[in-house]
């Protein structure tokens, strides 16, 4: 995973820096002592808009530390920040949502146990990384061991140890601490500062490190040696090619080895597998996506966790049990109130939900979301994904469902209108989606009379067997423009994989080859 610290003087760079880095990256990282006339509120509510998935690390360095990178990214002024200073922005940071905060080890176990309470308090969760830098040298091993244990003693989500490298062997010091500390709880970041110790940052990532620091730009450094995202992404792809190490042990670590699970009961219809494996082997990832039947969903997430598997799709009953047995949940996922994808980084399950962005990326690529709006029929977990994406990116939902309660309570949440289905006669929107099961192979049935169709432009079914719905067919004789749930099958899909391995999956492959199945068994 790659984080991009903002660095940015004023403000106004800041929220350039983070739109732009909240597309390329996994993280960001907010250095609070540069941003010197920056809210923090408006910095991460920027990042939100901008992307559901980005992850947030808030720092306030020491002056030392801050020195040294308006130096390298050529910023002026940005004053001393006390420690009383630096603690109030990392609590206004917990307070705001962020992922995690970052507190150096030299601060005190008392200032670190303080913010753990502080989280505890406010009931956040909000993850604390304990660090260590060295602008000078890098220490011996076993004295870096000693500070792994002194940072691993306050219990934070992460160890992070960065040291100047003044030789190329000071690069092997901070790459063996990896393996050392993977034993350990903890997640560690350990790696080497400038020109000599650019080695570490290349492979520290092939290691186990959690993260890796990259810029957005060449001159934008926070600490010497860092590659631009772009030169990290292409060193991430080539450890990850097989071609590029055919059969090295070293390679045997992670794409290769992983496995990927689907969680349904049923799951024999699925075609998730086919779909899945597909887009694996084209990655040159061993097909190894396999479905199991779940009955015990508590017992089927400890499997997952013991035998290290890496990502998992969860589907119907269990989209909403899961939420129960997992570590952390993005908050696209909470907000829908629904996981349908899991990441597990060892032994550490999140929770995503990508049937939104599916259907979200589906609709925008046949018709404008922002200011239209959009008859939902049904109130269940597709119903909550799809009224969620249309109301992020401007548009209105309108709410039907057959059992008005559940209706009421999904339109009562989302503060939008609710008709009881007898009653669509009444709405006007500019587009209907079906998000009920009726219609599905082998029912020839639709949940709406094809008169009502007559006053919508669009109509997409989410269901995508078969491709061409009795809702479908009848809309498309009412002229309207159809769309299929297979598209959003497929986007779903190949954001899970993305979400997985970090890598772009062939999604028109994907969609060749549920589109084989699918008009051969019509
Ligand atoms: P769910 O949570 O069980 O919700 C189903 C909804 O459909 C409920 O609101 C239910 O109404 C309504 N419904 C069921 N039978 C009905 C009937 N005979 N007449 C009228 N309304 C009826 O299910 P879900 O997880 O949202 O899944 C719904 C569909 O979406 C499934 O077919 C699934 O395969 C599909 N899906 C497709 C994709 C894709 O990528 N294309 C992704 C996810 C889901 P009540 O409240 O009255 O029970």
């Amino acid at each position: 995973m790659i984080c991009i610290p903002i660095t940015a003087g004023t403000k106004k760079e800041a929220l350039h820096a983070i739109e732009r880095s909240c597309q390329l990256a996994d993280f960001i990282e907010l250095r609070m002592d540069l941003i010197e006339d920056g809210s923090l509120a408006e910095l991460i509510s920027t990042a939100r808009n901008s992307s559901s998935l980005i992850k947030i690390i808030v720092t306030c360095r020491k002056e030392e530390e801050a020195t040294s990178a308006r130096g390298a990214a050529g910023i002026k002024g940005a004053g001393k920040k006390t420690i009383d200073r630096k603690i109030a922005v990392l609590k206004e940071a917990i307070e705001l949502g962020a992922d995690f905060v970052d507190i150096e080890l030299a601060e005190g176990r008392a200032v670190i146990k303080e913010l753990q309470s502080f989280c505890a308090k406010h009931r956040r969760k909000t993850k604390i990384i304990v660090s260590y830098h060295n602008f000078k040298e890098t220490p011996a091993l076993t004295k870096l061991k000693e500070i792994f244990h002194q940072c691993a003693k306050a219990k934070p989500a992460i160890v992070k140890i960065v040291t100047f490298a003044k030789t190329a062997e000071d690069n092997l010091v901070t790459l063996s601490l990896i393996s050392y500390a993977r034993k350990h709880s903890p997640e560690i970041i350990s790696l080497c500062m400038g020109d000599k110790g650019r080695i570490s940052r290349a492979v520290a990532p092939l290691l186990g490190n959690y993260l890796s620091f990259a810029t957005l730009e060449r001159e934008g450094q926070s600490a010497p040696g860092q590659f631009t995202v772009y030169e990290m992404k292409q060193i991430n792809e080539l450890l990850r090619s097989k071609r590029a190490f055919p059969a090295g042990p070293v390679l045997s670590l992670p794409l290769r080895l992983q496995n990927y699970v689907l969680l349904g009961n049923p799951v024999k219809q699925s075609l998730s597998p086919l779909m899945h494996n597909a887009a694996l082997k084209k990655m040159g990832i061993e097909e190894n996506y396999s479905a199991f039947c779940v009955d015990d969903l508590g017992s089927a997430l400890q499997g997952i966790r013991g035998m290290n598997i890496r990502g998992a799709s969860v589907t119907i009953p269990f989209k909403v049990a899961v939420m129960e047995y997992l570590d952390d949940i993005d908050a696209d996922a909470l907000k829908i109130g629904a996981v349908n994808t899991i990441i597990n980084e060892n032994g550490r399950l999140t929770g995503y939900n990508t049937d939104w962005l599916g259907l979200i990326l589906t609709l925008q690529e046949a018709m404008p979301v922002k200011n239209k709006t959009f008859l939902i029929v049904g109130a269940g977990g597709t119903a909550r994904a799809a009224a969620y994406g249309i109301m992020k990116e401007g548009g209105f939902p309108v709410i039907a469902n057959r059992t008005p309660e559940k209706g009421k309570i999904l339109s009562g949440k989302l503060n939008c209108p609710f008709y009881p289905l007898a009653e669509i006669g009444k709405i006007k929107a500019d587009c209907l989606i079906n998000t009920t099961p009726v219609g599905m192979y082998p029912k020839d049935k639709s949940p709406v009379k094809a008169v009502t169709l007559s006053g919508y432009k669009y109509v997409m079914d989410v269901i995508y067997n078969p491709l061409k719905t009795k809702l479908l067919k009848d809309a498309e004789k009412q002229g309207c423009h159809i769309f299929s749930g297979l598209d959003m099958f497929v986007h779903q899909g190949a954001q899970q994989i993305r979400l997985w391995t970090g890598v772009e999956p062939p999604r028109a492959l994907m969609k060749k080859v549920i589109l084989k199945r699918l008009t051969q068994s019509e």
